[in-house]
């Protein structure tokens, strides 16, 4: 696979935030016209424009994200949720391979500098209930990506909707972005419908026979050293979980 293509991530525009009470969501890109973000290449057949953002978390730090690198899980999640160029939500939701997500998982750190949620962060407190809304200005993706986002596993998923078959394809980025302490705090301080804090996430499942292709630094060293890929593919096996994607 070749590298995927992250355009317009470095754009700014105003975005809303909203706890749904399934997740924290952050959308309006569609207005941001022709500075929308899209993706492209990495083994996609088509372009895909960002519709949202959301993230999922846990009330404690060692659940949260909904994939796990090795037996590792993180303490929460981000999914840059694409559709097909061309198309809506609803309409993208229908067709094969129609939408196009981003996972990255997020880890606790102390670092402040490497910390992506300051500026955002801040805007959680206004997003204690269900329904809260928060506008947010010059707001820019690239935030939400790490340093290096060359490196990622694949694999197509579905819907939960009926007759929605493989219309995802997942994209999981190997390297997770930073989240400090208290903007993690922040996030498990948001009620659910029930008016009470809740986990977001869903456990994985197991993957049951699903090809994941991988686009990793693990892969192209055991390639690059000259082992045969079996060691790498059944270590991929092993690591990605599959997840049902949940609309939000
Ligand atoms: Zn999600």
């Amino acid at each position: 696979m070749t590298k995927m293509k992250y355009m317009n991530y470095e754009m700014n525009g105003t975005i809303e935030l909203k706890n749904t009470g399934r997740a924290l969501t952050g959308s309006g890109f569609k207005d941001w016209k022709s500075k929308r973000p899209r993706i492209e290449a990495g083994g996609l057949n088509f372009t895909y424009s960002l519709d949202q953002f959301h993230i999922h978390w846990g009330l404690n730090d060692s659940v949260g994200s909904e994939h796990a690198i090795g037996s590792e899980y993180y303490p929460a999640e981000l999914h840059l949720v694409h559709i097909r160029e061309g198309h809506d939500f609803q309409s993208a939701s229908k067709l094969p391979n129609g939408i196009a997500v981003v996972a990255v998982l997020i880890e606790k750190s102390h670092d402040l500098i490497a910390n992506r949620f300051a500026h955002i962060g801040e805007e959680f407190r206004k997003l204690k209930h269900v329904g809260n809304k928060a506008k947010l200005e010059k707001f820019s993706p690239e935030i939400m990506l790490p340093w290096n986002s060359e490196w990622f596993y694949r694999y197509e998923g579905s819907m939960t909707t009926p007759g929605c078959e493989e219309s995802v394809i997942w994209t999981v980025l190997q390297k997770p972005i930073a989240i400090s302490q208290d903007e993690l705090d922040l996030l498990r301080e948001l009620q659910n419908e029930k008016n009470v804090t809740s986990r977001t996430y869903r456990p994985a499942q197991p993957l049951n026979g699903r090809r994941v292709l991988a686009h990793s630094e693990f892969y192209y060293e055991a390639y690059m050293s000259g082992k045969t890929s079996s060691h790498a593919s059944t270590f991929l096996v092993l690591v990605i979980f599959f997840t049902i994607f949940v609309a939000v």
